[in-house]
C-alpha cells in the first residue's frame, strides 16, 4: 500500500490545500478545476451533492502505468464512497435505498464536452426496481437505466454512439411514436433489454450489473478521455499541456427530470457575449442536463424561472452572487432542481467575449470587486485584438438589407464580421481554408467536439439549431470566431450539400456574410471596416489603467540612467494620417518613420526615379530640391499630430532599385519593341535599362542600403535632414512642441556614423539658426545587424538613441531571408518543432533577444541615459514586448492598430515583474 492520498470527498479540501502548500492554483492542478470548485462551493455553503474527486495525479499514474491504477487509489475509491452514503443516507448498489453517482472528468482547464461523462451509475435490474417502486416513477428510472446502458456502451466501451441512437429511432418508428416522452415503462426496459444485447454483440460480454464495476470502468474512461483524439486537438488550438490530466469526479445524482417541481438550468453570472451584469442563460423544467446543452428541446430563459420554481430561483440567484464574491469573476454554472431543492453541479469562471471581457473587467474594478490591476490582467492581449477585428460597414450593411440580401437571423453567439464561402462540415472546411485558401463560413445544424478543427480553420461560424450556451457558441466566443447559433428558418440539407430560408438556396461554396454581433445573415459579400476605438470606452478605460501602472516610476529596479518605469507604446507611422491613428489607439511617440514610404507616392515617384538615375550632380540636386517640400510637408504633419511627443524619422533605408521599374519588365519592352521594329522610345528605353542593370545587385538586402548608400550618395539624407529640421522649425514657430530624433539605419560600425552624423548635425544646427529655432534633437541609429551589438559601446558613444529593428537583426542573426524564409523552409521548421515559433513573428529570445540584452547593457555603459526601443514586427507581440521590459527598453513601437494591444501587454509586464531588478537574467 501506497500513502498516497488519490481521491478526496468534497468535504476535505483543506487537506488537498494541505498537500500542495496552499496554493489554489495547484489544488486545481490535483483536484482539476471542476472538483476544486464542487469541494469550495462545499466549503462556502453552497449546496452541492455530495461526493468526491480521484486526482489528476491519480490519472497521470494510470496513464503512465500502461492505464493501471496506482496501488491504494481503488480501495480509496470505495472508502470514499462509504463517506458519501454516509452524508447521503443511501447506499451504493443496495436496493432498499440505492445510491446512484456520476463519473466526470475535470481538467485544470475546462475542455467543454471533451472528455467522458456516464450518468447513473449504480443501476441494474435490481436497484431499477427498487428505485422504481420507491419513486414511484417506473418511467423514470427506466429512461435513467437505460441512459446508463447507453452511456456506459458508448462512452465506456467505445461502441459508437449511432448503434445505441438508430436502435431508439426504429423502436420509436415501430411503435408510431415521435417524442422520447411518448415512451412507456414498458418501452424503457424493452429498449434497456436491446441496449444490453447491443453491448454483448460487440463486445462479447455482458453490461455489468455489479455497481462497484460500473464505478471501476467509468474512472477508466474517463482517465483514458484524457488522451482521446479530441481531447488532444482542443488542448492542442487552446494551449493547454498535454501533461496535466484530468481528474474524475464520482457526485451523487440528482434529477431535474422528476416533474414539474424539477428542472435543470446553465447561466452565466454575467452575460457573456456583451458583459452587462445581468445573469443570463437557459433551462427546462424536468429534464436532465444534457437537454439544456444539446439545444434538442427550446429552453427557456433563466429569468423565468422566478414564476415556475420561485424560491429555487431566489436561492439561485444569492448563490450567484456569493459566488462572483467569491472567486471574484463572472461564473458560468450548472445547476439543478430536484423537487424544488436547489443543487449546484458546477461552477467555473464563465468563458466570455473579448467584449464582455473587457466590459467585466472594468465594471469589477468600478464595483470595488477587484482591483485595477486585476482588471487588467483579466484581459489577453488577443481579446483586445479581437475587438479591433473589422466589421461591417454600416452602409453597405444597410444597402444589402434593402436589396433584400438579409437572408437569416439567429442568436449572435461571438461579435465579428465575416464573409466567406458557405462550407457544411468540418474536414471541407478545414481543408478549403488551408489547402485552397478560401475565406471559409462553416455551417452545421449544431457543432460537436469533432467539429473544432473545422470550426478553427472557419472565418465564421452558422447553426441552425442550439443556443448562445451551445457548444458551437462556447467555442466560437472561445476563440474569437464570429458566430450565429440556432438561425431556425435555416433548413440546412447536408446530402444536397446546400442550405434553404425563405425560399432562396445558398450551395456549398456560395459566399455569404455573417455578422456574429448583430446575429444577420447576409447573401453575398458585404465589405468591412476597422472598428472605431473610439466608440469603446470600456476598452479605452481599462487601456488608461494599463498606462498608469506602466507609466509608475520604480516599476523596474534599475542601474543609474536606465528607465525605472516600465514600457512606453510608440507607434510605427509614415503618414500623418497614420501618426493621427496611432494618437487616437494611445501611442505617446513615433519609434519609425519610414520615410521612403514618401517617395512612392504617384506625383513624387518621377522625381526619385530622376533623382537616383541623374548622371550629374546639378541634376540630382534639382531633383532633391524638388522633393525637399514634399518631405517637409509630410514631416510637419507628423510634429503636428504628434505635438509634444518624440517623433523618430529614419532616413533612408531600401536599396535604390526598389524605386526603379523591374530590369524583367524593362528586358521585356526592350525585346518586343525591337521585335516589333518600334523605334519610337527604344532608345529611352535601352538607356534606362542600361542604368537599372548596372545598379543590379545579387543580394541587395545586404548591399548598398541603410546608411551605407547614405555615405555612397549623402545628397538624398542631406535632403531629408533639411527638410526633418524645417519642418520641425516651423512648428516650433507655430507654437508645437516638436521632438524629432533622427534615425540612421543598419549600422555595422561606428565608423559609418562618424563619417555621416556629424555633417548631418551640422545641417540641422545650420537650418535652426537660419530659422532662429531651438528644440530638443536627437541623433541615434537603428540596431539591425549583429556586428552593431557586439559593438554597442562604441556605437553609444555617438548614436543618442538606439532602435532594435528586430526585422532584419533577426534575418541577420539566423541568415534566414526574411522575404523567403516563410514561404519555403520557415513554416515547416515550427511544425517540426526545430523553432518553437516563427522568429519574425515572435522574438527568438535565446538568440536575438540575448544580443539586444548586450546590446542595451553596453550601450548604456557608454552613455547611461541612452534611449533604446524596438520598431521590428517583434514590437506588437505580447511575448517580445515582455522581453523588452525586461532588458530595460524605454518604449516598444508598433504598428498603429497594435497599439491598444502593447498597451495591454506593457501594462501586464508592468505588474508581473514589479519591482524586479533590470537588466534580468
Ligand atoms: C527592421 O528591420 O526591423 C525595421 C524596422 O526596418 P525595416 O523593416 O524597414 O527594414
Ligand atoms: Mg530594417
Amino acid at each position: 500500500m501506497t500513502d498516497t492520498k488519490w481521491v478526496y470527498l468534497f468535504t476535505e479540501v483543506e487537506q488537498a490545500e494541505a498537500h500542495v502548500g496552499n496554493d489554489w492554483g495547484l489544488v486545481r492542478d490535483l483536484l482539476g478545476g471542476k472538483g476544486a470548485n464542487l469541494a469550495e462551493m462545499t466549503r462556502i455553503g453552497v449546496p452541492v451533492p455530495p461526493g468526491f474527486t480521484v486526482t489528476t495525479e491519480a490519472c497521470n499514474a494510470y496513464l503512465e502505468a500502461g492505464e493501471q491504477f496506482p496501488s491504494g487509489m481503488w480501495e480509496q475509491e470505495l472508502e470514499a464512497m462509504k463517506g458519501v452514503e454516509l452524508q447521503t443516507g443511501k447506499k451504493f448498489g443496495d436496493p432498499s435505498n440505492p445510491l446512484l453517482v456520476s463519473c466526470r472528468s475535470g481538467a485544470k482547464f475546462s475542455m467543454p464536452g471533451m472528455m467522458d461523462t456516464v450518468l447513473n451509475i449504480g443501476l441494474n435490474d435490481e436497484t431499477a426496481a427498487s428505485l422504481a417502486k420507491m419513486t414511484d416513477n417506473e418511467s423514470f428510472v427506466y429512461d435513467a437505466y437505460r441512459r446508463l446502458v447507453q452511456m456506459f456502451g458508448s462512452v465506456v466501451l467505445n461502441i459508437p454512439d449511432e448503434a445505441f441512437e438508430d436502435m431508439l429511432d426504429e423502436y420509436k418508428e415501430q411503435k408510431g411514436f415521435k417524442l422520447d416522452t411518448d415512451l412507456t415503462t414498458a418501452d424503457w426496459k424493452a429498449l434497456t433489454e436491446k441496449f444490453k444485447v447491443i453491448i454483448r454483440e460487440h463486445k462479447g460480454f455482458d453490461f455489468p450489473e455489479d455497481p462497484n464495476e460500473q464505478l471501476r470502468m467509468a474512472t477508466e474512461a474517463v482517465f483514458s478521455s484524457w488522451n482521446g483524439k479530441r481531447a488532444v486537438d482542443y488542448r492542442n488550438a487552446a494551449g493547454i499541456s498535454h501533461d496535466l490530466c484530468t481528474a474524475a469526479n464520482i457526485v451523487t445524482m440528482v434529477f431535474g427530470n422528476m416533474g414539474s417541481d424539477s428542472g435543470t438550468g446553465v447561466a452565466f453570472t454575467r452575460d457573456p457575449a456583451t458583459g452587462e451584469n445581468k445573469i443570463y442563460g437557459d433551462y427546462l423544467i424536468n429534464a436532465q442536463g444534457e437537454d439544456v446543452v444539446a439545444g434538442i428541446r427550446n429552453t427557456e430563459k433563466i429569468e423565468n424561472l422566478e414564476q415556475d420554481l420561485p424560491k429555487a430561483y431566489a436561492e439561485f440567484i444569492d448563490i450567484c452572487d456569493k459566488l462572483e464574491d467569491h472567486y471574484k469573476e463572472m461564473q458560468d454554472v450548472e445547476f439543478t432542481v430536484e423537487n424544488r431543492k436547489l443543487w449546484m453541479l458546477q461552477t467555473r469562471d464563465g468563458k466570455r467575449t473579448a467584449n464582455a471581457a473587457v466590459k467585466i473587467a472594468v465594471d469589477m474594478a468600478n464595483e470595488g470587486l477587484i482591483t485595477k490591476e486585476n482588471a487588467v490582467t483579466r484581459v489577453s492581449p488577443e481579446q483586445v485584438d479581437t475587438l479591433l477585428h473589422p466589421q461591417f460597414d454600416k452602409d453597405a450593411k444597410s444597402q444589402a438589407e434593402r436589396d433584400g440580401n438579409l437572408y437569416a437571423k439567429g442568436v449572435n453567439a461571438s461579435p465579428g464580421a465575416a464573409v466567406g464561402q458557405v462550407y457544411f462540415d468540418a474536414d471541407t472546411a478545414e481543408r478549403m481554408a488551408e489547402e485552397g485558401g478560401k475565406d471559409v463560413i462553416m455551417v452545421r445544424p449544431f457543432t460537436k467536439p469533432d467539429d473544432v478543427h473545422g470550426m478553427l480553420a472557419a472565418k465564421g461560424i452558422l447553426t441552425s439549431e442550439g443556443g448562445a450556451t451551445s457548444h458551437a457558441a462556447v467555442v466560437a466566443r472561445q476563440f474569437g470566431v464570429p458566430c450565429i447559433v440556432g438561425a431556425a428558418e435555416i433548413r440546412i440539407d447536408l446530402e444536397k450539400r446546400q442550405m434553404q430560408a425563405g425560399g432562396s438556396v445558398v450551395a456549398e461554396g456560395d459566399w455569404i456574410s455573417v455578422d456574429g454581433t448583430s446575429g444577420e445573415v447576409f447573401l453575398g459579400q458585404i465589405s468591412t471596416i476597422a472598428p472605431s476605438i473610439e466608440e469603446q470606452t470600456d476598452l479605452l478605460t481599462l487601456l488608461s489603467w494599463a498606462d498608469k501602472i506602466a507609466a509608475q516610476p520604480g516599476t523596474r529596479v534599475s542601474p543609474e540612467g536606465w528607465p525605472t518605469a516600465g514600457l512606453q507604446v510608440w507607434a510605427n507611422a509614415d503618414y500623418p494620417a497614420d501618426a493621427v491613428r496611432a494618437r487616437s489607439y494611445g501611442a505617446i511617440g513615433i519609434g519609425l518613420c519610414r520615410t521612403e514610404h514618401m517617395f512612392f507616392e504617384q506625383e513624387r515617384l518621377p522625381i526619385v526615379q530622376r533623382m537616383i538615375l541623374s548622371d550629374s550632380g546639378e541634376e540630382r540636386k534639382a531633383a532633391l530640391d524638388e522633393l525637399l517640400p514634399y518631405q517637409r510637408s509630410d514631416f510637419e504633419g507628423l510634429f503636428e499630430a504628434m505635438d509634444g511627443h518624440p517623433v523618430i524619422i529614419r532616413l533612408i533605408d531600401p536599396p535604390l532599385h526598389e524605386f526603379l521599374p523591374s530590369e524583367e519588365e524593362l528586358l521585356e519592352d526592350v525585346i518586343t519593341m525591337r521585335v516589333k521594329g518600334e523605334s519610337e522610345g527604344l532608345a529611352e528605353k535601352e538607356e534606362l535599362l542600361g542604368k537599372v542593370q548596372s545598379m543590379h545587385e545579387s543580394n541587395p538586402m545586404m548591399g548598398l542600403r541603410g546608411v551605407r548608400l547614405s555615405i555612397y550618395m549623402p545628397e538624398i539624407v542631406e535632403m531629408q535632414v533639411r527638410a526633418i529640421f524645417e519642418a520641425a522649425a516651423n512648428k516650433t514657430l507655430e507654437g508645437i512642441t516638436v521632438k524629432p530624433e533622427v534615425m540612421i539605419p543598419l549600422t555595422g560600425t561606428v565608423n559609418e556614423l562618424n563619417w555621416i552624423q556629424p555633417r548631418l548635425e551640422r545641417i540641422a544646427k545650420q537650418v535652426n539658426a537660419e530659422k532662429n529655432a531651438s528644440f530638443d534633437y536627437k541623433f541615434g541609429t537603428m540596431i539591425e545587424i549583429p556586428r552593431a551589438c557586439v559593438t554597442a559601446s562604441e556605437i553609444a558613444e555617438v548614436a543618442e538613441f538606439f532602435s532594435f529593428g528586430t526585422n532584419d537583426l533577426t534575418q541577420m542573426t539566423f541568415g534566414y531571408s526574411r522575404d523567403d524564409a516563410e514561404r519555403n523552409f520557415l513554416i515547416q521548421y515550427v511544425e517540426e518543432g526545430i523553432l518553437p515559433e516563427n522568429p519574425f513573428q515572435t522574438l527568438d529570445q535565446d538568440g536575438v533577444g540575448r544580443l539586444m540584452a548586450l546590446s542595451v547593457n553596453d550601450g548604456r555603459a557608454a552613455r547611461p541615459d541612452l534611449e533604446v526601443g524596438i520598431c521590428g514586427e517583434h514590437g506588437g507581440d505580447p511575448a517580445s514586448i515582455e522581453f523588452c521590459h525586461l532588458i530595460g527598453n524605454n518604449y516598444v513601437s508598433c504598428s498603429p492598430f497594435r497599439v491598444p494591444i502593447a498597451r495591454l501587454a506593457a501594462g501586464q509586464a508592468a505588474i508581473k515583474h514589479r519591482g524586479i531588478q533590470i537588466p534580468a537574467n
